[in-house]
C-alpha cells in the first residue's frame, strides 16, 4: 500500500473534469499492476493445474484438512477458488516441523512447487485433482480456533448454528460457489441492460410507504418529531418518476423491504432486479426482458429456451389452479361443475350451483395403486389450504361400470355423469381421480398445490425448466368484507377505460405480466397509469379518498400532471432467481448474511434494544420495558 501512495501524483484541484478522469484512470491501471506484484499469493487453490508443472507457487488460504502419512504431511488447502493438496516431507525438516503444527482453520502462506501427482493418485472431485504441490516454505499467518463445526460437505449442522457463524459458514465451498454464482448473474444481467441502454439510478431507502401490499418497516425520524420514514418495499413510485423525469430506460439491483409474516420461503430484506421503461408497450417489455433472461441462462448454466409460451390468469387458474404454474407437471384440473349439479350429494351438488365455487378433478395417471395411508395423506395436505376433504375415485376397470371404481362417493353419482367426467379427465384403468369441491379459491389452491405434490411424488416432471409469461391478470381482488384491493399495485394500468373500471371494477382486467419459472413467480411487472383522472379512478375502487390520496401520493399526483410519458417496467426477485439457478432449497442459502424465519439476525443479535438516551432523541417511549436478554 506504501509503494502505491508513493506513486500517485496529486490532481490538482482546479483541473477540468474530463482531463481529471483521463489522468485518473491511467493511474487506477498503475495502481492495478502494482498491487499484482505486491500480492501475497501467485496464484488461487482451485486455478493449479497440469499447466503450472514445475512452476513454483505462493497460495495463501485455509488448511481445510490434515493428514498425516508415514512421515509425509498432506494439507489441503482451500481459498475461495477450491483446494489444492500440499505434500511436506521431511527433508525440509523446518517447514515440516511448521506443517505438523497447523490445525484446522489456520490461514497460512505456502510456497512450494507444482508437481503431478503419481498415477492413480489424482482426485477427480478438485479442480486442481491432478496436481499436488510440494511445499517449500509455510507461514502461519494466523492461528484458529476448532471451528464450532466441520467444514465438510455435507454437513448437517444446524441452521441456527451456521447463521450464528456464518462467516464459517460461507467457508464451505458449496455456499462460496453459490455466492460467485449469485455474482455471475447480476454481472450478466448489468451487462445485458448496460448494453441496452438501461441507466443504474439510485433510489432512496428513507422513504414515505411505497405500497406493494405488505407491512412497512418504520424508521422514526429525530428531527421530525413523531414522524417515521417507511423503508421502501419497492423502488416503484420512483422509478416512475425517473420516466416522468425522461430517464427512458432505468434498472437498480435493489433492496426491497417488507415486513411479512414469514410463513413461507421470505426474507424481510430482498433484493429485485428493478427495471422501468418509457414508450414502450407490454410486447416489447416482456421481449426485452425475456431475452435478459434467456441470455443469463446460456452465459451462466448453458441452457437454451425457446420462446416463452403465454397464458391468461383465467386459463392458469382453470388449468393449474395457480397463477404461476409449474408446467415442468403434465396433471391439469378438469372442471366437472355441470355434471354435479343435480345429484343427490350436497358436498358436490351445493359448489356445483354456486358461481363463487368450483368443482374440478385431477387425474393421476396409475395412481389407483396408492395405498389408503398416501389418500390420507394427501386429505391432509389439502386441508392445509382449507378443503374439507378430499374425495377420489380408483379406476380399477372401467368396463366394468360402477363395480370397477373404487370409490365411497361413486355410489351419489349416476353413471352417465360418471362416464362424462372420467372421459373428460381421460381416465383409464390404473388412474386415481381427485376431487375438490368447495369456494373457487380453496379448490384451485388445494387442488393446485396437489398437483405439485403429486408430480414430484410420482417423479412426472417432464423437463428441468419451464419458463413462461402469464397475462391478463384482473385488477383487483375481492378481500373477505368485500372491499377490493390491487392484485399488483395501485399504479397498474387497466386494459379498459376509466368509466368501464368504475362501472364494474371487479371484471376488469389489468396490463400485467409475471414471468414464471418452474412453477415460481420470477418477476412481474406491468404498464402503469400515466394520466391522473385513470389514477385518481383506481384510487377511488379502491377505497382511498381525496384527502388521502393527496397526502400519501399527492407527488405522484403532480408528476402524472407535468408531462408523464407512457411508461412500465417490471421487477426480478433476485434471490429467488438465484435460488432456482443454483438448485438452493431455500433463498437463505443464497443470500450471504440473511434473516431467520423470525426475521432476525443471530449473529448480530438484530434486532436490538436500544438505549434509553437514543430512544428519548427519537421522542419514543416505549409502553412496556424490553425484557432482559
Ligand atoms: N414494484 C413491483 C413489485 O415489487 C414490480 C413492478 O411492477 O415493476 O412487485
Amino acid at each position: 500500500m506504501l509503494q502505491l501512495q508513493k506513486n500517485r501524483v496529486n490532481l490538482p484541484p482546479g483541473m477540468a473534469p474530463d482531463k481529471r478522469a483521463a489522468l485518473h484512470a491511467a493511474q487506477r491501471i498503475e495502481d492495478s499492476r502494482e498491487a499484482i506484484t505486491t500480492m501475497m499469493r501467485s496464484h488461487y487453490c482451485g486455478q493449479l493445474n497440469e499447466s503450472l508443472d514445475g512452476q513454483e507457487i505462493t497460495l495463501c488460504g485455509w488448511v481445510h484438512r490434515r493428514r498425516d502419512h508415514g512421515g509425509v504431511i498432506f494439507l489441503d488447502i482451500r481459498d475461495r477458488e477450491g483446494l489444492a493438496q500440499v505434500v511436506f516431507d521431511p527433508d525440509r525438516a523446518e517447514t515440516f516441523a511448521a506443517a505438523d503444527r497447523v490445525r484446522s482453520e489456520y490461514v497460512v502462506k505456502i510456497t512450494g512447487k507444482v508437481r503431478l501427482r503419481p498415477a492413480g493418485a489424482g482426485n477427480a472431485n478438485m479442480a486442481s485433482g491432478a496436481i499436488e504441490v510440494l511445499g517449500y516454505a509455510l507461514e502461519v499467518l494466523n492461528e484458529a480456533e476448532t471451528p464450532p463445526f466441520p467444514l465438510n460437505e455435507y454437513t448437517d449442522v444446524g441452521e441456527e448454528t451456521r447463521l450464528r457463524y456464518r462467516f464459517i459458514d460461507l467457508r464451505r465451498p458449496e455456499m462460496a460457489a453459490k455466492l460467485k454464482l449469485r455474482s455471475s448473474i447480476t454481472t450478466s444481467i448489468r451487462r445485458y441492460l448496460d448494453e441496452n441502454g438501461f441507466l443504474d439510478v439510485e433510489t432512496p431507502i428513507l422513504t414515505r410507504a411505497t405500497p406493494e401490499g405488505a407491512r412497512d418497516y418504520l424508521v422514526p425520524s429525530r428531527t421530525h418529531a413523531g414522524s417515521f420514514f417507511a423503508l421502501p418495499q419497492s423502488p416503484q413510485l420512483f422509478k416512475q418518476l425517473l420516466m416522468v423525469a425522461g430517464f427512458d430506460r432505468y434498472y437498480q439491483i435493489a433492496k426491497c423491504f417488507r415486513d411479512e409474516d414469514l410463513r413461507a420461503d421470505r426474507q424481510p430484506e430482498f433484493t429485485q432486479i428493478d427495471i422501468e421503461t418509457s414508450f414502450l408497450d407490454e410486447a416489447d417489455i416482456m421481449g426485452i426482458t425475456e431475452k435478459m433472461i434467456r441470455q443469463l441462462f446460456k452465459e451462466v448454466l448453458n441452457v437454451e429456451f425457446a420462446d416463452f409460451p403465454h397464458m391468461t390468469f383465467a386459463e392458469a387458474m382453470r388449468r393449474y389452479g395457480s397463477d404461476k404454474p409449474d408446467l415442468r407437471i403434465p396433471l391439469e384440473l378438469v372442471d366437472v361443475a355441470d355434471q354435479l349439479q343435480s345429484v343427490d350429494f350436497k358436498v358436490f351438488s351445493g359448489p356445483a350451483n354456486d358461481p363463487k365455487s368450483r368443482v374440478a378433478a385431477l387425474r393421476v395417471p396409475g395412481g389407483a395403486s396408492m395405498p389408503r395411508s398416501r389418500i390420507d395423506e394427501y386429505t391432509k395436505f389439502v386441508g392445509i389450504y382449507g378443503a374439507r376433504g378430499l374425495a377420489y375415485i380408483k379406476v380399477n376397470q372401467r368396463a366394468n361400470g360402477v363395480e370397477g371404481l373404487q370409490s365411497p362417493i361413486v355410489k351419489n353419482i349416476p353413471l352417465d355423469n360418471l362416464n362424462v367426467i372420467l372421459d373428460r379427465v381421460g381416465a383409464v384403468d390404473g388412474d386415481i381421480v381427485f376431487f375438490g369441491a368447495d369456494k373457487a379459491k380453496i379448490v384451485s389452491e388445494a387442488l393446485g398445490a396437489l398437483r405439485i405434490k403429486l408430480g414430484h411424488d410420482f417423479n412426472l416432471l417432464t423437463c428441468e425448466w419451464a419458463p413462461m409469461w402469464v397475462v391478463d391478470f384482473p385488477m383487483f381482488e375481492e378481500s373477505d368484507d368485500g372491499s377490493l384491493t390491487s392484485l399488483h399495485h395501485p399504479f397498474t394500468s387497466p386494459s379498459c377505460s376509466a368509466a368501464e373500471l368504475e362501472a364494474n371494477p371487479a371484471v376488469a382486467l389489468s396490463r400485467a405480466y409475471d414471468m414464471v419459472l418452474n412453477g415460481t413467480e420470477l418477476g412481474g411487472g406491468s404498464i402503469r397509469i400515466h394520466d391522473k383522472g385513470m389514477q385518481q379512478a383506481v384510487f377511488r375502487v379502491l377505497g382511498i379518498s381525496e384527502d388521502e390520496q393527496q397526502e400519501k401520493f399527492g407527488f405522484l399526483l403532480d408528476a402524472l400532471k407535468y408531462g408523464a410519458p407512457p411508461h412500465g417496467g417490471l421487477a426480478f426477485g433476485l434471490d429467488r432467481l438465484v435460488m432456482l439457478m443454483t438448485g438452493a432449497q431455500s433463498i437463505r442459502e443464497v443470500i450471504a448474511f440473511p434473516k431467520t424465519q423470525s426475521a432476525a439476525c443471530v449473529m448480530t443479535q438484530a434486532p436490538g434494544v436500544v438505549d434509553a438516551k437514543a430512544l428519548r432523541e427519537l421522542h419514543i417511549r416505549l409502553r412496556e420495558q424490553p425484557k432482559a436478554e
